[in-house]
């Protein structure tokens, strides 16, 4: 498929969005109403670490007035940072990516029953088996724990589980091996698919280290910069435009979309796309 042939605006593209194949809160279903019912012709699921709410979305989607393209977003490790990398119009059934999936997926269970038996030391009992029933799939999700804390009223809000427990370095934070950067991109690539630097400016990285990042990511084969990600302002918007040019990437934009409730991001991006970079969605392979 020739997306770019769509004569897309910007405002009608969304490549970051999540449902409750990890920490959404809409189904994939609801997911594709939604965007419809917000102008979105082009949106990419991108569920953290899994593919698997692509089959139902793809489904949701047939007929409708709606492109929906393979997405994910893989964790990743660069130099003791975690990052996010988001994978995009790849083959689903390509070897490289379920692969590495599944040493995501297995990842991500080690450090959910890790995070339990904290919780239940502090005599938080049954976190393991109430996270996995928020998700689809078993991409249980630090959201998830915080959406325990605060269902069981150990905090007001997510924002405050994260501040309190579960950000870096807190009571309940566990350190995750994420693959190398490195990995990530290959096995997007060997699954024909585009790769992204998702939200370059939430890493906590000073502009040397986010510009040595940017130059490993295009070295290894990076395709694009995510240049808006939901909340991001003009001058925000502006600096990782200035990014995309100076290390020839493409651009991407996404909402970073969770659910109503979660984030202040709307599904259906709105960045003022008038600066002179390449849309990543015109070099789909
Ligand atoms: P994980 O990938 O399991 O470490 O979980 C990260 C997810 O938790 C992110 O994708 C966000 O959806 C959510 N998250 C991370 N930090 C915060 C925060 N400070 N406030 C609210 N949600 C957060
Ligand atoms: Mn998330
Ligand atoms: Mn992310
Ligand atoms: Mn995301």
């Amino acid at each position: 498929m020739n997306y770019s042939g769509m004569s897309l605006r910007q405002t009608e593209v969304d490549l970051h969005a999540h449902s409750t194949a990890s920490d959404g809160q809409l189904s994939p279903t609801q997911l594709i109403e939604k965007a419809i019912g917000s102008g979105v012709r082009l949106l990419a699921l991108t569920d953290h670490d899994t593919i698997n709410g692509l089959k139902e979305a793809r489904e949701a989607a047939v007929g409708r007035n709606i492109q929906l393209v393979s997405g994910v977003e893989l964790s990743a490790r660069w130099c003791q940072h975690s990052i996010h990398i988001i994978g995009l119009n790849f083959d689903a059934e390509g070897y490289s990516l379920t692969n590495g999936l599944a040493q995501l997926r297995q990842l991500r269970t080690q450090r959910a029953v890790a995070i339990a038996e904290k919780l239940e030391d502090l005599g938080i009992s049954g976190a393991l088996s109430w996270t996995s029933k928020q998700v689809l799939s078993t991409q249980i999700t630090r959201a998830h724990f915080a959406r325990l804390l605060v269902e069981r009223k150990y905090c007001r809000t997510i924002q405050q589980a994260f501040k309190k427990y579960l950000g870096p370095g807190k009571l309940l934070y566990v350190e995750c091996n994420w693959p190398p950067m490195k990995e990530a991109l290959d096995w997007i690539r060997a699954s024909g698919g585009c790769s992204v630097l998702a939200h370059p400016l939430r890493y906590g990285l000073d502009v040397t280290q986010l510009t040595q990042l940017l130059h490993e990511f295009k070295t290894a084969g990076g395709d694009a910069i995510e240049i808006y990600s939901g909340t991001d302002s003009s001058g925000e918007i502006m600096i990782c435009t200035r990014y995309a040019r100076q290390f020839n990437l493409k651009a991407s934009i996404g909402s970073d979309y969770h659910g109503e409730t979660q984030r202040r991001s709307r599904l259906g991006a709105t960045c003022p796309f008038s600066v002179p970079v390449q849309p990543v969605w015109e070099i789909f392979r």
